[in-house]
């Protein structure tokens, strides 16, 4: 979501007569988008700011620092950070240009952390000319009302809050239009989509929707809760011919003590039992998670259970993080904190699993043709193209730029811990 709040922003500024450069140096405006869902990238804020000190000193440079620490921390970053221009709350991008307006005429300081009520945040800035990208995130709900009692982003992004399907569907056009092929629909709990709105539409009625725009030929999207995770949306795995067979759903813990101070609302044996179906109902699905170590109470047998939890499902990646008190969650309050040194031992004990069942899983696919949506030039070799997979896999073969945009059947030769390598193996399908 950040990610795509940096390109929005970005398509804001070029209207407004900024241009992207990718040299700080030659910055009349450095922006610093940020997370605060834990410490270490917290830090790394303060660790960019001193790093452009001296060019606010050298060149005036208007330095400004958007989203999640943004709006949890608002004025204070000004007091904190003298050469500090502006503070932009998650909400208030579409003010941007109004606000640095305001800067290049007055050189007043500003710091816009309110929260919009009318939901114009969710509007989307749309690009006016032809993407170089062939795939894009498309929001179509922010916020949260879960309250996961570790989790800081209800109080950074606000409540739930979905956009009109309306809206949605013409941005997907529009994008199709600019030479998108794959969307990926953004949401802090996108099974919750709808809620609010009149129309009365569900996740997977939008997605029934999308499905049939032309010239998009995948959809995908993240992040989904266990606890909503609605039958009618598994089903969709099985009827969408463009959803891709893949599904992130976050588990952050296999023990049922654990699962309740969290407040996540599904246990262990519930989580399973979503798996199984997803399994049933679209045997190739790819599943990742979420999980974390170290969360206070997680005792040694808790720990056990997330191993277990990890073995019976198999995923085929994980993003696993060490708990990170936030300040103003109900569990930076709890007692029963886990020594530093024990979260890491158990994240080393669970990412070495994790290593060796995600390479199994890569291996597996040995000998297999994949559909491959070519994406641009592979980092390691120039005579080498990059794409995904429909389970979201990258495979690197040798292949040429006008692959780009295109969907291929690539033989998979080699998988290895991260990705894949294989060969084309004919003539490929045109995109749209
Ligand atoms: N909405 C998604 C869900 O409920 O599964 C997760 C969104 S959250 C921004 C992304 C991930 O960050 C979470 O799944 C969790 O694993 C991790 N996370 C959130 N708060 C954390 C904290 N306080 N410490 C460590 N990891 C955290
Ligand atoms: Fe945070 Fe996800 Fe829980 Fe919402 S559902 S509070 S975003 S972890």
């Amino acid at each position: 979501m950040n990610e795509h709040d940096s390109e929005q922003m970005l398509r804001l500024l070029e209207s407004f007569h900024y241009l992207e450069t990718r040299n700080a140096k030659e910055a009349d405006l450095i922006l610093i988008n940020t997370c605060s869902v834990r410490e270490k990238p917290e830090h790394k804020v303060y660790s960019a700011l001193g790093r452009y000190k001296w060019l606010k000193e050298k060149r005036k440079t208007i330095i400004g620092v958007a989203g999640c620490v943004a709006q949890q921390e608002g004025g204070r970053l000004l007091d904190r950070i003298p050469y500090l221009d502006m503070v932009i709350g998650t909400h208030a991008i579409p003010l941007l240009p109004k606000l640095l307006q305001k800067i290049e005429l007055s050189g007043e300081r500003v710091c816009e952390t309110n929260y919009d009520q009318d939901g114009e945040y969710l509007k989307a800035v749309l690009p006016e000319k032809r993407l170089d990208k062939v795939k894009s995130y498309v929001t179509i709900m922010q916020g949260c009302d879960h309250f996961c009692s570790f989790c800081i982003v209800p109080y950074v992004r606000g409540r739930e809050k979905s956009r009109p399907s309306k809206k949605i569907i013409e941005e997907v056009v529009h994008l199709a239009e600019m030479g998108v092929k794959e969307v990926c629909l953004l949401g802090q709990n996108v099974n919750g989509y709808g809620k609010g709105l009149e129309e009365g539409v569900s996740f997977s009625g939008l997605l029934h929707s999308i499905n049939k725009i032309e010239k998009i030929e995948r959809i995908r999207f993240t992040t989904s809760h266990p606890k909503d995770l609605s039958e009618d949306l598994i089903q969709s795995f099985s009827k969408l011919e463009k959803l891709c067979e893949h599904m992130h759903l976050p588990f952050q813990s296999g023990s049922d003590k654990i699962l309740k101070a969290m407040h996540r609302g599904y246990t262990k044996e519930s989580y399973l039992e979503k798996i199984d179906r997803l399994k049933k109902v679209c045997p190739s699905i790819a599943v990742t998670a979420d999980v974390m170590v170290g969360f206070p109470g997680e005792e040694e047998r808790d720990f056990e259970e997330t191993l277990d939890l990890i073995q019976k499902v198999q995923f085929d990646d994980l993003f696993s993080f060490k708990y990170s008190p936030r300040k103003g969650t109900r569990a930076a309050q709890f007692e029963d904190k886990v020594e530093e040194k024990v979260k890491q031992e158990r994240l080393s004990i669970l990412q070495e699993i994790q290593k060796e069942i995600t390479l199994r899983k890569n291996q597996e696919l040995e000998g297999r043709v994949e559909e491959v949506l070519v994406e641009g030039q592979s980092k390691q070799s120039t005579q080498d193209v990059t794409g995904r997979t429909r389970s979201n896999k990258i495979v690197n073969f040798e292949g040429d730029l006008s692959l780009v945009g295109k969907l291929v059947p690539v033989k998979i030769e080699k998988g290895y811990a991260h990705s894949l390598r294989g060969e084309i193996i004919f003539n490929c399908r045109e995109g749209n």
